[in-house]
């Protein structure tokens, strides 16, 4: 089944500390009051520009295992390849926020605008993080209102490009989902544009198949272990 999702802009408003923390200010330090309130004209622009959108199609585990393989560039072992593979359910999903608010951007770097046109980028970014979350939202109400989901399970996004899922793997996942009907096309080195996109695989199944130790070649240059952090989001929904 696909689904074209409209997801509501006020859902995906970024907070002002997210955008300050985009821009490398870090919790608990209060800026000068000059610079909260870029980032509150940036977010004034984000509601101005912004138009998340969503599709989702549901993937049956052996039509995955094409996409997930991609164009054969993988990393020889991957905690998603042991993850799909126990899973229970599995969805691709991409999201933007559109053209226009990266077109917003460019104007004010072009304009010379740099302080403006950072804190927009921010608040870009996390708009578009945000409006993932909320697919993946959508996605585990969707499984449990199908009586697909217990307490004991969880529901995780991966994106190609991360945790030894090659970036190529974009190419098969678009053949599939075709995102471009909610406007994303698939650029040159498998960039997505508009660049405030994220596409990936949701994936459903019990918790402990998520739990799997950081121990890859390329976890070692992790900066975010992210992973970690979306387990542990999982166990307190
Ligand atoms: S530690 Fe980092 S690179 Fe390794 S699996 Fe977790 S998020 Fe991915």
């Amino acid at each position: 089944m696909r689904e074209i999702i409209d997801i509501p802009l006020d859902a995906t408003l970024p907070p002002v500390d997210a955008v300050l923390k985009g821009q490398g200010i870090p919790d608990g330090i209060t800026p000068d009051k000059r610079i909260i309130d870029l980032a509150r004209d940036a977010i004034s622009l984000y509601k101005e520009f912004a138009k998340p959108r969503g599709v989702r199609i549901v993937i049956s585990i052996a039509d995955f295992e094409s996409i997930y393989f991609g164009e054969g560039h993988n990393e020889p072992e991957t905690p998603l390849y042991n993850i799909y593979t126990s899973s229970s359910d599995l969805a691709l999903f991409a999201v933007t926020i559109g053209d226009d608010i990266c077109a917003e951007i460019t104007r004010l770097f072009d304009t010379n605008d740099f302080a403006l046109g950072a804190m927009l980028d921010s608040a870009a970014s996390e708009g578009t993080e945000m409006a993932a979350q909320l697919l993946e939202d959508h996605y585990r109400k969707y499984l449990k209102d199908d009586n697909r989901l217990d307490l004991n399970s969880a529901v995780i996004r991966y994106s190609p490009g991360y945790c030894g899922w090659h970036i190529s793997a974009q190419k098969k996942l678009f053949g599939f989902l075709k995102p471009e009907e909610i406007g994303i096309e698939l650029g040159e080195s498998y960039l997505m544009n508009p660049l405030k996109s994220i596409s990936g695989v949701l994936i459903s199944g019990a918790m402990d198949i998520f739990d799997f130790d950081t121990t890859f070649s390329f976890c070692r240059d992790c900066e975010t272990l992210s992973c970690w952090d979306r387990l542990n989001e999982n166990i307190n929904q």
